[in-house]
């Protein structure tokens, strides 16, 4: 089980009859071609507890601090929220977003930097 260097991104678990299966995908369009690694059974505990360990991570909290400067409030979220936070954001709108506590701040925060920066969902608030 040792699939070459490759992005993580392109790195997969499949189950296929049965069996597990890292798919790492290599290429672009056309050309993209697929390696099915299979996992031995003997492997699987490893997986098992190696995706349970970063469920775990992922579900630690994490503070971070509110984005109005003049404010000391710490945003709460888990890893994987701060991850989707960000990472989801930036692919399907490509912008970045800046966590606030409230829309207090957020509204400070857009008059601080000219008050021009459009949000989507808050148009007409
Ligand atoms: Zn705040």
């Amino acid at each position: 089980m040792c699939p070459p260097d490759t992005d993580s991104e392109n790195v997969f678990l499949r189950e296929k009859n049965g069996n597990l299966y890292y798919v790492v995908r290599n290429g672009k369009g056309n050309g993209r071609k697929e390696s099915w690694y299979r996992i031995k059974d003997s492997e699987k505990d490893l997986i098992d507890r190696i995706l349970e360990g970063k469920k775990q991570i992922l579900d630690e909290i994490v503070e971070f601090p509110c984005m109005n400067p003049e404010c000391r409030n710490k945003i709460k979220m888990t890893k994987e929220q701060l991850e989707e936070f960000f990472i989801s954001y930036k692919k399907k709108y490509d912008m970045v977003v800046f966590p606030c506590c409230s829309k207090e701040c957020r509204d400070r925060l857009l008059e601080i930097h000219g008050g021009e920066l459009v949000c989507r969902n808050n148009k007409n608030q």
